[in-house]
């Protein structure tokens, strides 16, 4: 099984290319096609799996898909800390290699003015820790109302750390039509009510 007979286009075959992947993880292989056909995904998947490329491909798919002149975000990306931020914005920056996609990554602290800057112009994939992210939105610096997908990294972390009253509130600012990919390192009752209040007719993907 190759990147191709997933039915990734070029530009993102070529990239991870040239980032020394020769074939797909099992993750990959199991949730690319069922995000390209834009369902739910609730999967439960350690870090090292290849998990992270497993979603940015087939979003980046997506976006490119359908690229048209818009100005809003269109993906979100949620994670529980700054460093899970930092590197997912890195493995999105090599995926997106050959595409004219803009991300912007935000978490604690002050907003930079290049950061401003940035988010006055056109972010199509925000990656965010869900406080800094609402912090944002309550002083209209960020609209998640043209949101297509959304996607939670890590979310038994974002749970332990105390933030499922911030993703609460997130799902309440992003529209009902969206397609939402979950993923967990471990699985329990609590995560997957969890996952329950924001998928709908989820992939399982264990
Ligand atoms: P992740 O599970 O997303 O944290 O990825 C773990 C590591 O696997 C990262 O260093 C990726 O660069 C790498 N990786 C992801 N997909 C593949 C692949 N198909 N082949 C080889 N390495 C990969």
């Amino acid at each position: 099984m190759s990147f191709k007979n997933l039915n990734l286009i070029n530009p993102i075959v070529r990239a991870v290319t040239e980032a020394g992947y020769s074939k797909p993880t099992e993750i990959q292989y199991m949730a690319v096609s069922h995000i390209l056909a834009g369902r739910d995904i609730v999967g439960y998947a350690q870090t090292g799996t290849g998990k992270t490329a497993a979603f940015a491909m087939p979003i980046l798919q997506i976006l490119k898909r359908n690229t048209s002149d818009h100005k809003e975000i269109r993906i979100l990306i949620l994670a529980p800390t700054r460093e899970l931020v930092l590197e997912l914005e890195a493995s999105f920056k090599i995926y997106s290699k050959y595409l004219p996609l803009s991300q912007l990554s935000i978490f604690g602290g002050v907003l930079s003015g290049s950061q401003l800057a940035a988010l006055r112009k056109r972010v199509d994939i925000l990656i965010a820790t869900p406080e800094r992210l609402l912090d944002l939105v309550s002083q209209r610096h960020i609209d998640l109302s043209k949101i297509e997908i959304l996607v939670l990294d890590e979310a038994d972390k974002m749970l332990d750390m105390g933030f499922s009253e911030d993703v609460k509130k997130i799902l309440k600012l992003v529209p009902l039509k969206r397609q939402t990919l979950f993923f967990s390192a471990t699985m329990s009752f609590n995560i997957r009510k969890f996952a329950d209040t924001m998928l709908k007719n989820p992939i399982e993907i264990i």
